[in-house]
């Protein structure tokens, strides 16, 4: 069935994927964005398309469109990006989502929250299942993120309570892939051009911490399955990858990968970075018959070659 989808965030990383494949699907796709990490040139390949519309918007204030389901991804997801205004970051994740709450009860649409394994802060239960309730700081650099994503969550679950709206809650762990800001400043595409570039790979800390990192086909896949369930599946349910590796490893195997001469270089670890993550998905898989199925080097290897042409065309690539 042809629907009206709203997609917040929709030129930033994840979002311009999602609609790219709503897209595919032949839906009508209302992208929102203002730009903050977004970019008109994630989406530009859809505006062609005229089931396709962008409108520049910051859903910190109201917004009135009619829509059938909707994807609340408006939200700067890099730390560095997050952490540059905290309070708009605060305020995207509590004024925004009551903003897009609001509407969905107006118009009675399915909605879905772009939530976060931050939710479960510097976790002590490794690895972390929808039951755990986390250890996040509340006063610390990446509070903005993580408490405004936790806030979210729980006007998500009230907004059901209290107006039985449709909700869904996805915690998504690290994700990468094409289309992510050179610039964006997480690990994945720093390390990537970094190497390609033949500057010094930046480790923060020692390189022990780890992280488990899911590819956005994959990711995405995952949101729309969740989308589709049944009124009563509301999450949250985690999704990612369960594949762990340390950041070490990780600068390995972007320089065997890039055929990079780049040194490795240690930073200082910034506060509060969490010391290992890893998504137990085993609601994902029970609930939505999902899993990954991209492989690390598989993903890395498609990633490198569109920061490797991006590169090019800047006149910066010296691998
Ligand atoms: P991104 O920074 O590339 O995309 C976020 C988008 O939201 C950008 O286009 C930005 O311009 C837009 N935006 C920010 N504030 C806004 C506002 N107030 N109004 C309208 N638009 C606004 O990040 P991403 O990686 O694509 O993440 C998308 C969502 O998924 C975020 O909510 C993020 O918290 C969540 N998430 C991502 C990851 C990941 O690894 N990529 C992991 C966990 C959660
Ligand atoms: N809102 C919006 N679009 C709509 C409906 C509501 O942006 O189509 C906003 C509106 O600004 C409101 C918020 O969502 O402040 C919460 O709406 P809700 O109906 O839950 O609460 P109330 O209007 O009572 O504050
Ligand atoms: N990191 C790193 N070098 C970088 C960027 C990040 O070693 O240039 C580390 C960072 O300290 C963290 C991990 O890589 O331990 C993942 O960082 P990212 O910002 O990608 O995501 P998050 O910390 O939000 O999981």
């Amino acid at each position: 069935m042809r629907k009206r989808i709203l997609v917040t965030g929709g030129a930033g990383f994840l979002g311009s994927h999602l609609c790219a494949k709503l897209i595919d699907a032949k839906h009508d796709v209302l992208c929102v964005d203002n730009f903050y990490t977004g970019s008109k040139d994630n989406v530009r390949g859809l505006l062609k398309c005229s089931r396709f519309e962008l409108m520049r918007h910051d859903i910190t204030f109201p917004l009135y469109v009619e829509v059938d389901e909707i994807y609340n991804m408006a939200c700067p997801a890099s730390p560095i990006h997050y952490q540059y205004d905290p309070v708009q970051t605060t305020k995207t994740s509590v004024h925004g989502s009551i903003n897009i709450l609001g509407l969905a009860k107006r118009v009675r649409a399915k909605i879905l929250q772009a939530s976060t394994s931050e939710v479960y802060g510097d976790p002590e239960v490794h690895p972390q299942d929808e039951t755990y309730w986390g250890r996040v700081n509340p006063i610390g650099p990446r509070s903005c993120y993580d408490e405004g994503k936790r806030c979210a969550e729980t006007l998500f679950f009230d907004y059901r309570r209290q107006h039985s709206l449709s909700i869904k809650v996805a915690r998504i762990f690290n994700t990468y892939g094409p289309r992510m800001q050179l610039n964006d400043g997480r690990v994945v595409s720093n390390f990537i051009v970094q190497a390609l570039t033949g500057r010094p790979i930046t480790i923060y800390g020692d390189g022990k911490q780890t992280r488990s990192f899911c590819y956005v086909d994959d990711l995405v896949d995952g949101l729309v399955r969740l989308m589709d369930t049944s009124d009563e599946i509301t999450g949250p349910i985690n999704l990612g990858n369960p594949f762990e590796f340390t950041m070490m490893e990780l600068a390995e195997t972007i320089i065997e990968l890039t055929a990079s001469r780049s040194s490795i270089e240690f930073k200082a670890l910034p506060a509060d970075d969490p010391k290992q993550r890893k998504p137990d998905i085993s609601r994902a898989r029970d609930t939505l018959a999902w899993h990954p199925s991209i492989e690390l080097r598989d993903g890395l290897s498609r990633t490198i070659e569109y920061f490797d042409t991006l590169l090019c065309t800047e006149g910066l690539s010296v691998t």
